[in-house]
């Protein structure tokens, strides 16, 4: 999904949604199933490579997102806020096959810097080996939508985010969608 492509119904939810086994910066934090399992993978491949990961956020419902983004209008004004969070119906996070990660130190969390961190690189290099992609990777604004998020994971499964990683790392470009650079 992207800014031409809402969940349908917007308030759309998941029905298998489950608190994975990962560190995490707040309790309760919830993924569907497979992705649940695919954030543990990760969590512990990472663990492995003596990388420290914390979940950020996960599941965000209609009502939370309406909020969110609320708030960032709010702060920023409609222009900015569309840059950086996505309308109600339009976030990745409401499908449940979503996540931010950070450092469990917290180092940069949720700020561009964290893909200079040990933690942000690791994730650059092996999220896809466990079914994760980083959705809106540098230089790529103008088809995502959205400015770098080198935190934000998008669970597509092993196999379509080695294709996508090998066809550049755009998932519209991958997948041949036309460009969402905004609603
Ligand atoms: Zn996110």
């Amino acid at each position: 999904m992207n800014k031409q492509n809402p969940l349908q119904p917007l308030d759309w939810a998941p029905e298998d949604l489950r608190v994975p086994e990962v560190p995490s910066s707040k309790g309760g934090m919830e993924l569907r199933d497979e992705a649940a399992r695919a954030a543990e993978d990760l969590a512990a491949a990472a663990a492995d490579d003596g990388v420290s990961l914390n979940l950020v956020s996960a599941y965000r419902s209609y009502p939370y997102q309406q909020q969110t983004y609320a708030g960032w209008v709010d702060r920023y004004g409609q222009a900015e806020a569309d840059r950086i969070s996505a309308r109600p119906g339009y976030s990745e996070h409401q499908t449940g096959l979503a996540m931010d990660v950070g450092a469990a130190d917290g180092t940069c969390n949720l700020e561009q810097c964290f893909g200079d961190t040990p933690e942000g690189q690791w994730v650059a290099e092996h999220a896809a080996d466990h079914g994760w992609i980083v959705r809106y990777p540098a230089g790529a604004e103008d088809t995502t939508g959205y400015s770098p998020e080198p935190w934000h994971l998008r669970y597509v499964g092993t196999q379509a985010a080695a294709d996508v990683v090998r066809q550049g790392g755009v998932l519209e470009t991958a997948w041949g969608f036309d460009p969402a650079p905004s609603y």
